[in-house]
């Protein structure tokens, strides 16, 4: 076995109709997945052993491989009979109920050459590891976020596992000690938001939630819909429109969201304390309300 710096789990995943630990999975080198990053792949939050929101998580992964000319390896009643023997497994191992299940499907194993071929059985692999919600000292404090120019693809809509891009940009705020980098693109009208590295960024001005609305440049986060289903029921106006640079600094409120880290307040940008008055450098009352909502629709989202 190659020496490797974190210790492998010996956690239940699925590889290709087979159950087996994740520290005896293995795929071949000459899988599309390794050596082209050829591959797309879903993370599925589960609240107490149920999974949220699976069909609009199903709807993206149908999205993404129709984008790379993937076949779905299983139809949607497949997907959840595997993902819930997948949550069982997990309960059963870790004890925890709070999951991600992530699923991953390659192009599958050929000669190493550029152009797709045809006729290849996808990998289909997945696994679920406990997941532990954002903990209340980061809802209390929020997250510090460094900004930084988007140098990625233009096809962010693709939920993909070439994921270097994603990788370097998240290091820019690790390198920082930040928690967070948000990806901004000269649109032609200056600088414009993105996304973060792996979540979607929101800006609340004048009392409304702005969100990026989801194109080749902003993945079409589950949590978009979602917060504005849940502004609604708030009765807190919510658009999706683009977010200028320049309009972060003068925000009242900054959130990401993402499967992970659901959603939370980014009350540092760059070094600055986000918002104003009082309420300067802390979460906010649109998070407040938001967090609440979210986590009623936790209990009733969930299969
Ligand atoms: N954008 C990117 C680049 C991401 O990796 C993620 C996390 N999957 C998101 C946005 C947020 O999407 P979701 O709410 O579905 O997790």
């Amino acid at each position: 076995m190659p020496m490797t710096a974190h210790a492998l789990p010996d956690a239940p995943c699925h590889l290709d109709g087979r159950w087996l630990p994740l520290n005896q999975a293995q795929v071949s080198v000459l899988d599309r997945g390794f050596l082209f990053g050829d591959g797309v792949y879903e993370v599925i939050p589960v609240y107490g052993g149920r999974l949220f929101r699976f069909d609009e998580h199903m709807a993206r992964l149908a999205h993404s491989l129709d984008a790379v000319r993937i076949p779905n390896p299983h139809s949607r009643d497949g997907w959840l009979a595997l993902l819930r023997e997948l949550v069982a497994r997990e309960l059963a191992h870790s004890g925890q109920g709070d999951q991600l299940a992530y699923l991953q499907i390659t192009r599958g194993v050929a000669p190493r050459s550029h152009p797709m071929p045809t006729g290849l059985t996808p990998t289909v692999f997945a696994m679920s590891q406990p997941h532990q919600p954002p903990g209340a000292d980061q809802r209390r404090e929020g997250i510090a976020c460094v900004s930084a120019r988007d140098f990625r693809w233009e096809r962010g809509d693709i939920k993909t596992t070439s994921l270097l891009g994603g990788v370097m940009a998240r290091q820019i705020a690790a390198d920082h000690g930040a928690a967070e980098t948000i990806l901004l693109r000269d649109s032609g009208h200056g600088l414009t938001v993105t996304e973060g590295s792996s979540s979607n960024v929101w800006a609340v001005l004048d009392g409304a939630l702005i969100g990026v609305p989801p194109s080749h440049h902003t993945l079409a986060g589950i949590r978009i819909e979602l917060l504005r289903e849940l502004c609604e029921e708030e009765g807190i106006a919510c658009h999706l429109r683009p977010i200028a640079e320049s309009e972060l600094t003068i925000a009242d409120e900054i959130l990401i969201s993402s499967a992970g880290r659901e959603i939370l307040p980014v009350t540092r940008l760059d070094g600055e304390p986000v918002g104003h008055g009082a309420l300067r450098g802390k979460p906010g009352p649109v998070y407040a309300r938001l967090h609440a909502a979210y986590e009623r629709a936790k209990l009733e989202q969930s299969i």
